[in-house]
């Protein structure tokens, strides 16, 4: 059983330092809120003063916190972890974070000879509190092989994300598109309602479609991402569709920004001479808007 400290004991590091200390492990934590040490404390936890004094002796160093500079603060801060931490520990950063941000902190803590990997998580914190959050591990095998079986205690999925840096970098892909779709999921129901349809009748029906299945496994395997943008359905007729969704709204006072962003695209895609290809070209598009000249890298 390994010594952990732990970092960051809110809604996320509170449970998940628990589930770590009834895995037998022992705990010694830190947080700036006394009363989050205290409640880990009278669980069996040391609490500890500062990040060095939680460090001292630890096998892993796993941090929970808000954002990148209080992990950078945690890290090579006054009292920092840096301070006091073996080179043989490995830190876990389980925060979400600016993905550059990861890359600095493990390259900077590379340079002090203490190796870094990112783990974020996805689900919420009551998959916290039952251990069964999904873990997005970047590092290297060897790291994800050695932190396995503390993280397994927190999560019952593992996703080896491909190397360091890429567990933040998956988590926010992910988000970015859980996000952004539940905005573009309330402008459809808000649309559907001003209309006055049947919300269930549209549910009926977007179930069947890449409206509610999404498109990275409906419309794009057999067109774009085999490099075919013959038209199943032409951007063309996909720019009117849409066009005829804003233009409504509009005369009803109904306020569609994503529709109108996304109608943009496809005004773009037609500029750039794709109006006769699939509206699966919107990627290709994207990508050569983006200076992405080689060949797709999503299959
Ligand atoms: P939280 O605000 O509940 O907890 C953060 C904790 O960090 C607090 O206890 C705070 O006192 C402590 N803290 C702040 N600065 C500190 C410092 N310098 N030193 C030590 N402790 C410090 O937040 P949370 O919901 O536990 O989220 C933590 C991270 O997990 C975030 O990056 C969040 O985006 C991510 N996350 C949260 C959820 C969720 O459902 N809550 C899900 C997935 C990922």
């Amino acid at each position: 059983m390994a010594v952990i400290a732990f970092v960051g004991l809110g809604q996320m590091g509170r449970p998940m330092s628990l589930n770590l200390m009834k895995g037998g492990h022992t705990l010694q934590v830190f947080d700036v809120d006394r009363t989050a040490v205290d409640v880990l404390a009278q669980a069996g936890a040391k609490g500890c003063a500062s990040p060095a004094e939680a460090a001292r002796g630890a096998e892993f160093l796993i941090t929970m916190l808000p954002n990148g500079d209080l992990v950078q603060d945690v890290l090579f801060g006054d009292q920092g972890a840096t301070t006091t931490l073996a080179s043989s520990a490995l830190v876990i950063d389980m925060s979400t974070i600016h993905p550059l941000q990861t890359d600095q902190l493990i390259a900077r803590m590379a340079k002090i000879g203490i190796e870094m990997m990112d783990v974020p998580v996805g689900r919420t914190s009551d998959h916290a509190v039952t251990g069964s959050l999904l873990l997005l591990a970047g590092g290297t095998e060897l790291q994800i092989e050695r932190a396995k079986p503390v993280l397994m205690l927190m999560g019952n999925e593992l996703v080896n994300a491909g190397g360091p840096g890429m567990g933040i970098r998956v988590k926010i892909v992910n988000n970015y598109m859980s996000i952004a779709l539940n905005a573009l999921s309330a402008e459809a129901a808000t649309l559907c309602e001003a209309l006055g349809l049947d919300f269930d009748v549209a549910l009926t029906v977007m179930k069947g479609t890449p409206a509610n299945k999404g498109h990275f496994t409906t419309t794009w395997p057999g067109k774009v991402l085999k490099g075919d943008l013959s038209p199943a359905f032409m951007v063309d007729h996909a720019h009117k569709d849409i066009g005829l969704a804003l233009d409504v709204a509009n005369r009803l006072h109904t306020t569609l920004p994503m529709g109108a962003a996304a109608r943009e695209i496809y005004n773009q895609a037609r500029a750039k001479g794709r109006g006769r290809q699939d509206w699966t070209a919107v990627l290709e598009h994207l990508r050569d808007a983006s200076g992405l000249r080689t060949p797709t890298g999503i299959r």
